[in-house]
């Protein structure tokens, strides 16, 4: 029988590849939308007419209801959220709203009219926040110290809470860091192979910053600390892990990460040697991109999900990063 998954989130970078498995292994797939005033979803327009679009706020805890009872999903995959962590400082009650509250709104549709229905929350590394340790796993104590991490963290342990007080089957991704061409442009690895794609065509009218200034200007690229570490993998990969944990006999939560770390230094070198520039002459620290506190959690060690789901990154940061650049490179060029 065709199984359905419901995803949250469907126009986003996860959303839309997790869309893309879904429909590969034969899912009927409805994606939750939020009503905007402009429909454009470039994610996700190789999708329209293969999967069912439902409109919705994750603020608005009726409506989820309706999409639960009217679809009847078999898996349900919470990736909707205010997810940039740099605007969670000017934006926190919206935070805690949509990435805190939003989660338990979607656990409450599901527990009130598909209780059987399997599912996903997405967690954040950034639960883990300060933690003094460089590398994490599943036994980390949780010390989130950004409101964007403080948010994943309570929906995290609401769903741990709704698998040990409702016995649902719920599981959660401690997910470090993963890019792609389809990832936002306010993200650091895409702002950076976006720049540096933009300074190589000469592109005169950039796409906006997170400070609504043009990304590049006279051949610059305005960057925050350049001296923060990363564990960067492919989003592509990391769809397939939400996916596995659904598919196991008990729930549980697992760490996906790719167990390296990079600083953005290295992320702007990768990028710009790509191009054949030298990143120096092009990158200017600016301190409004700094964030107030930063991750010391640095690495995600994914030893757990390879044992029991058989999931191991198989895209590294250099590879990664060449592959957003060239997309970035081709986008412009049309
Ligand atoms: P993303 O590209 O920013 O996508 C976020 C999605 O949430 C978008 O579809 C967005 O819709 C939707 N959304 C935002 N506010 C909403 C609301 N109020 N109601 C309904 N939908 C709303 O994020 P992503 O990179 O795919 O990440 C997916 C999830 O994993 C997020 O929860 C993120 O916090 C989490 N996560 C991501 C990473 C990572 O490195 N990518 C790591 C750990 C955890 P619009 O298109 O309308 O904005």
């Amino acid at each position: 029988m065709t199984k359905t998954a419901l995803i949250t989130g469907i126009t986003g970078q996860d959303g839309s590849y997790l869309a893309d498995l879904l429909l590969d292994k034969g899912y009927q797939v409805v994606g939750i939308v939020r009503r905007s005033t402009n429909y454009r979803y470039p994610n996700i327009d190789h999708l329209i007419g293969r999967v069912t679009l439902a409109y919705a706020d994750l603020i608005d805890a009726d409506a989820l209801g309706d999409i639960i009872r009217r679809h009847q999903p078999d898996e349900v995959y919470n990736l909707a959220a205010q997810s940039v962590p740099a605007d969670s400082w000017s934006q926190p009650i919206v935070t805690g709203e949509i990435t805190a509250l939003g989660a338990v709104r979607m656990m409450e549709a599901v527990r009130r009219h598909q209780p059987d229905a399997r599912f996903y929350q997405a967690t954040s590394r950034e639960i883990y926040g300060g933690v003094p340790q460089e590398i994490v796993d599943e036994q980390t104590p949780f010390l989130a110290n950004n409101p964007y991490g403080i948010a994943k963290l309570y929906a995290h342990l609401m769903t741990v809470n709704y698998r040990e007080s409702y016995g649902m089957f719920a599981c959660a991704g401690m997910l470090f860091n993963h890019e792609s061409p389809r990832r936002g442009l306010h993200f650091v690895t895409r702002k950076v192979t976006m720049g540096a794609a933009c300074i190589k065509l000469g592109i005169t009218n950039p796409p906006l910053n997170e400070a609504g200034e043009p990304l590049v200007r006279d051949g610059k690229l305005k960057m925050g600390n350049l001296d923060a570490y990363r564990d960067w993998g492919y989003a592509k990969e990391y769809v397939e892990a939400m996916w596995l944990m659904l598919q196991q006999d008990t729930p549980q939560d697992y760490v996906i990460g790719t167990n390296t770390a990079y600083s953005i230094r290295d992320l702007c070198r990768v990028a710009f040697d790509h191009v054949g520039l030298n990143w120096e002459d092009h990158v200017e620290t600016d301190e409004r991109f700094l964030r107030p506190t930063e991750i010391f959690a640095q690495r995600g060690n994914p030893a757990k999900a390879k044992a029991d789901l058989g999931w191991e990154p198989r895209t590294y940061f250099e590879e990664l990063t060449r592959l957003m650049v060239d997309s970035d490179l081709a986008l412009l060029s049309k």
